[in-house]
């Protein structure tokens, strides 16, 4: 690991004002909060920044709030402490079993929320020093002739990651809201839109910017009739990242859906919702004919890669068994 100096800040502010100084003077800086996945990096020589801004030593920033409308859940909550929150467990059991899912213990007693949804990509080339691909300022994408049978069969190009977090698709599937703390004050964006896709910049994950840190998580109660659903599949039952998961949100009335959403992981570069499929659910019961229907139009359109068309039929049989499991 590259030598680097530890910051303990004791403020959002700080954090900012540091980040957004070594951004101006040309020095490396990152944040980090549980360090499970960053420290990773670092001790692979893929992250070599000089200066670590420890966002553990803020005080007030790891909490879960139930208000009249939302969860408000601090940036620095722990994956278990949302996996065992009381009121979670009763009004968005998917989101806590989502969190339970994620990793092994030891990694979601440390990992936060923050660093969850703003984890780096797991593709093998990134993550090995021995490639500097397209995503680290390189040249090439190596997925694209290399073994790519993790990577996205939808919104590739001209990286093919797929987003790792198991969190960021239940999120977005139930409409939760992202504080970023930053130079120009807080702002409060769809998380839905926290992502972004290579073609509009291949070398980051998210839209934040210089000096901009994740504060906070807002999730809104469902509503009445609102049901969820989350199931991943992954190579190893011990710990691992989804190959494809899925999140339904549906909200029924008189046995037929009102709204709601379907997301996938593991498929694509950010959260991936299929708005059609969600489209062709609306009014209708969900039956094993409309979910099996719902899942092909929910696949159209994908682009598998060579290795990887195995996640087409996996994707379309997941949001099968989540659809009919949201009824
Ligand atoms: C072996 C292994 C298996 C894993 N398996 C899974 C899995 O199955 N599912 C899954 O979802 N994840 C998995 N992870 C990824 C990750 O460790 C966890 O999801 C964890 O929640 C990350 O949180 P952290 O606080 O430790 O992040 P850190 O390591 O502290 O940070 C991760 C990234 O987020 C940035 N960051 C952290 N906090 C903030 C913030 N508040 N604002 C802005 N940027 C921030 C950091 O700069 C860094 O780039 C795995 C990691 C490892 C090492
Ligand atoms: S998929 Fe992205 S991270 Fe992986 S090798 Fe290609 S450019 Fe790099």
């Amino acid at each position: 690991m590259k030598s680097f100096e530890n910051i303990d800040v004791k403020s959002v502010k700080e954090a900012v004002g540091l980040l957004q100084r070594f951004h101006n003077e040309k020095k490396s800086a990152a944040v980090v909060g549980g360090g499970s996945e960053l420290l990773q990096l670092m001790k692979d020589r893929v992250a070599t920044p000089d200066y670590l801004i420890n966002l553990k030593t803020i005080p007030g920033l790891s909490y879960i709030k139930e208000e009249r409308s939302a969860f408000r859940i601090g940036a620095l909550t722990t994956l278990t402490e949302i996996e065992e929150h009381k009121g979670v467990q009763e009004k968005l059991l998917f989101l806590s079993q989502a969190a339970g899912e994620a990793a092994s213990p030891q990694i979601r007693n440390a990992g936060t929320i923050g660093g969850n949804i703003c984890q780096r990509p797991f593709c093998w080339y990134f993550r090995s020093a021995n490639f500097t691909c397209l995503r680290k300022g390189g040249e090439i994408c190596y997925a694209v002739a290399g073994d790519n049978r993790y990577h996205a069969i939808f919104g590739g190009g001209p990286s093919y990651i797929v987003h790792p977090s198991d969190m960021a698709p239940p999120l977005v599937a139930v409409g939760a809201q992202l504080k970023i703390a930053g130079p120009a004050g807080e702002k409060v964006i769809p998380l839905e839109k926290f992502f972004v896709l290579p073609q509009v910049n291949h070398t980051r994950e998210n839209i934040l910017g210089p000096g901009e840190i994740v504060t906070e998580i807002q999730v809104p109660h469902p509503k009445a009739g609102t049901k969820g659903f989350y199931h991943k599949v992954r190579e190893r039952l011990a710990w691992d990242h989804a190959i494809v998961s899925v999140s339904t949100v549906l909200q029924t009335q008189g046995g037929a859906v009102r709204e709601g959403r379907v997301v996938l992981g593991g498929v694509a570069p950010t959260p991936w919702r299929v708005p059609k499929a969600e489209q062709f659910l609306r009014g209708k019961k969900v039956d094993e004919n409309t979910a099996q229907k719902a899942g092909e139009i929910a696949l159209e359109g994908a682009r598998p890669m060579k290795d990887n068309i195995y996640k087409v039929a996996l994707a379309k049989s997941l949001i099968q068994r989540a659809l009919l499991a949201s009824v």
